[in-house]
């Protein structure tokens, strides 16, 4: 059974996403991460971005959705991207780049029940101004728990993308806490969800910062992205 299990997981993982790639593609993913990341700025408002580069991919959820874990499982760095251990704590864009085009960003987490209005509204002044402004911005992923789906605060935010006309896609987190049984159901959730957002990426990655599971995809799918703009 046991040396079994990472096989199912991927193959399961490569099933519940219905965003298949070749092995080619599973490959240039890896490739693309195997890079030494490093941190290149913290902007909190964007008088003080850094100079757009090559293309930058964001990562966006609420706070605890787990958006710290997955970028350092992505990059392989344990503490590349600091965990919230404060919630709500600065409001900033974190960027890290490696040496290729690729920047990733860490948008601030929102959704914190306890943020003030005042918080609120600047974390929407920063990411719209962020979403409009930043040319080479080739995806935003947008993390959702994968216990808990799609809620009423990350509505607003796909709302937000909507009308900022940026390509987003939807990364499901902690898929480890679902049982496998359950996946059917959370995924046609989400997408039922999404009907109301066409301009959502259609496919659905699930991912698990802990069990490893589904993070070979979403390299995968960065680096098709990456060879998809030149
Ligand atoms: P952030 O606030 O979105 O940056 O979230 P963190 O990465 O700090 O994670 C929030 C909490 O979720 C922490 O307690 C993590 O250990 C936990 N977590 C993150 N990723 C996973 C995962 O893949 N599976 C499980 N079970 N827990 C996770």
């Amino acid at each position: 059974m046991g040396s079994g299990l990472p096989i199912e997981a991927h193959v399961t993982n490569a099933e519940m996403t219905a965003a298949a790639f070749t092995a080619n593609e599973i490959r240039a993913g890896r490739k693309l991460f195997a890079v030494d990341w490093q941190f290149v700025a913290a902007a909190n408002s964007i008088a003080v971005l850094p100079p757009m580069r090559g293309l930058e991919i964001a990562f966006a959820g609420r706070s605890n959705v787990g958006k710290s874990s997955l970028i350092n499982a992505l990059t392989g760095r344990n503490a590349l991207a600091r965990t919230s251990h404060t919630p709500g704590r600065t409001q900033e864009l974190i960027f890290f780049s490696g040496p290729g085009r690729l920047m990733l960003v860490d948008m601030p987490g929102y959704g914190y029940a306890a943020a003030s209005k005042t918080k609120i509204k600047a974390w929407t002044a920063l990411v719209h101004a962020f979403l409009q402004n930043r040319a080479n911005l080739a995806r935003v992923y947008l993390l959702i728990d994968a216990r808990r789906g799609i809620a009423s605060v990350d509505d607003e935010v796909l709302t937000t993308l909507d009308q900022a006309a940026v390509s987003y896609q939807i990364v499901l987190t902690k898929a480890d806490e679902v049982a496998a049984a359950a996946r059917d159901a959370l995924m046609a959730a989400t997408r039922t969800a999404l009907t109301r957002h066409p301009a959502a990426h259609p496919d659905i990655l699930l991912t698990s910062a802990r069990s490893g599971a589904g993070i070979p995809e979403l390299r995968a799918a960065i680096a098709r992205l990456m060879a998809e703009r030149g």
